[in-house]
């Protein structure tokens, strides 16, 4: 549910020092304030998940905050084996917690599909999906904003791929061929819902990039992961496995996830000097 802030349909008051809001046909609700507002309240959400609910607050006239330039670009790639992969060689992992917790929703998630339906088991089983679910997002949440600030403050520009969907079926379907049955299963699961960040992890990137005043540049994957960044030959060849990469005609032996990097880097300088100067 939706409520603007305008004619007098919802109010988010803290003048006591303790937060309250006022939703229009609800009344004044006490709420637990993760932050300060900024800038002027524009609507007021409230959502619920799970047993939790939530008020979500949209601002609007909130002053940038610009950081100072660091004469740094990089260019990003989703891993295949790790979270995100820079052009400088830097593999940024999920967290042991958030990979645990996957681990643990993809396992409710087979026992809910073993469960009879209507049963009561169903019905707890599904609880604890919702439960972990809302986990989850909220660890993948906190993790995407601390990697996408540390990026967005130690460079002024940063190119990444572009979200497309085959990227994920790509990554999915190279870890269902590993050995074992119901490992490679789980496996699978699992790797779905952790790759599930990476449109979170860019949007997050985006507003904080824009409130930074940093320039973000997407670049299209195609090739990006097969190219040598050594000698400028491309072919699907080069990719030894998920992994590895190794180049056909001058030998350069790297990771794949860091090769992608490199080529996102060099393909958004591309495109950024080739644009007019606005
Ligand atoms: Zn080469």
């Amino acid at each position: 549910m939706e409520w603007p802030a305008d004619r007098d349909g919802c109010r988010w008051d803290s003048v006591t020092g303790e937060h309250r809001v006022y939703l229009q046909g609800v009344g004044h609700v006490r709420v637990h304030r993760h932050r300060p507002i900024a800038g002027r309240v524009k609507t007021l959400s409230v959502k619920r998940e799970g047993r939790r609910w939530y008020v979500i607050v949209s601002c609007e006239d909130v002053s940038a905050a610009p950081l100072p330039p660091t004469g740094r670009a990089v260019g990003i790639g989703l891993g295949v084996a790790s979270f995100v992969t820079t052009s400088d060689g830097e593999q940024i992992d999920n967290p042991r917690h958030l990979r645990a917790a996957a681990d643990q929703l993809a396992e409710a998630q087979q026992a809910l599909a073993r469960c009879q339906r209507g049963s009561n088991r169903r019905k707890q089983a599904r609880a604890r999906v919702a439960a972990l679910h809302g986990k989850v997002r909220r660890q993948r949440l906190d993790h995407a904003h601390k990697v996408a600030l540390a990026l967005v403050r130690r460079h002024d520009v940063i190119c990444h791929e572009a979200l497309r969907i085959a990227n994920m079926a790509r990554s999915a379907r190279g870890t269902l061929a590993e050995p074992g049955r119901n490992v490679a299963q789980k496996a699978g699961l699992n790797r779905s819902i952790l790759d599930a960040g990476w449109g979170v992890f860019l949007s997050i990137l985006t507003a904080k990039a824009e409130s930074a005043g940093r320039t973000l540049i997407a670049v299209d994957p195609a090739n990006t992961s097969r190219t040598c960044p050594s000698c400028g030959h491309c072919g699907a060849e080069n990719r030894v496995t998920q992994a590895a990469f190794r180049c056909l005609r001058c030998g350069l032996d790297t990771h794949a996830d860091l090769v992608g990097a490199v080529n996102v880097l060099r393909a958004g300088l591309a495109r950024r000097d080739a644009a007019p100067a606005a």
